[in-house]
């Protein structure tokens, strides 16, 4: 299998993992991600034992690669907000905890909005949280996702990237997640110069901390710091850049997912059978 793109949607667990898996394989895909628990809830379902043993014989089954588990959108560890924070907090524990249960070893998340009070000070508190919560002995990889820099976002530059990496108690146990949406958007140049982008993010953050891409078109133009994600090739990155990205030497053994909009699965399916042709 040393050749196999590994590719795949953003799924839904409402029915189980192994229903998600399903879905996945159906068309085509051999990964997936998964949000934690209700984007916008707090509660998470309690993991079904049956359900994770079949999607465990699944994933061998067919060969998966590396799954991504996406931490919800509510979590954020940077808000200027005390019980903000602390529900952050709470979350990312929790959600930890279920990961260890779990055949899926790569955690996603928005490294957090500061909501005012600086990018900063926002650091200092995704920083605390994470050294709070992460333990040597965990065997997740935690990844912050590059975000497009839309409001008061963190996550915007390599650099406040590298900066939050660089303080970190644990940091054997944290990665990056690039969104090709956000990055673009973000004012990297993915289109015209990703050698470029690349050299950048290894002299900042290490390429060997790259553990996952975020395959996404974007509705607005380079460097609008706008996070509005469109199918592959009717953006403004265009198919010419994914061709790129997922035969590019430094990228092709990584898991992409698409969070691209489709109305069902077949979205995704033709999206995904486009990249292996590559
Ligand atoms: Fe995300
Ligand atoms: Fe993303
Ligand atoms: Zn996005």
């Amino acid at each position: 299998m040393e050749n196999t793109l590994w590719a795949g949607p953003h799924t839904s667990i409402a029915k189980g993992f192994k229903a998600a898996f399903d879905a996945a394989d159906k068309i085509g895909a051999n990964t997936f991600q998964f949000f934690t628990r209700n984007p916008r809830g707090k509660k998470a379902r309690a993991l079904d034992p049956k359900d994770i043993g079949a999607l465990r014989l699944g994933l061998e089954a067919k060969h998966f690669g590396p799954l991504l588990a996406h931490a919800p959108y509510t979590m954020n560890m940077a808000s200027k907000t005390e019980k903000t924070r602390d529900f952050a907090r709470e979350v990312f524990a929790d959600d930890l905890k279920r990961m260890e249960a779990l055949p899926c070893s790569l955690y996603n998340f928005h490294p957090g909005s500061h909501t005012g009070q600086g990018s900063e000070k926002g650091i200092d508190e995704i920083v605390e949280i994470l050294n709070a919560v992460m333990a040597h002995e965990q065997t997740t990889t935690v990844l912050l996702e590059t975000m497009s820099g839309k409001g008061t976002e963190i996550g915007r530059s390599f650099e406040e990237l590298a900066a939050i990496i660089g303080r970190a108690e644990v940091p054997e146990h944290l990665g990056v997640c690039l969104d090709t949406c956000h990055v673009y958007s973000a004012g990297y140049d993915i289109v015209h110069d990703l050698d470029g982008v690349l050299a950048e993010f290894d002299r900042l953050v290490g390429l060997e901390r790259l553990k996952a891409i975020h395959l996404n078109d974007s509705k607005t133009p380079f460097g609008s710091h706008k996070d509005r994600h469109e199918k592959l090739g009717a953006g403004s990155i265009g198919w010419a850049a994914f061709e790129k990205i997922v035969t590019h030497p430094k990228l092709r053994h990584l898991p992409f997912f698409l969070e691209t909009p489709q109305e069902d699965y077949s979205g995704y399916e033709a999206e995904i059978q486009k990249l292996r042709a590559f």
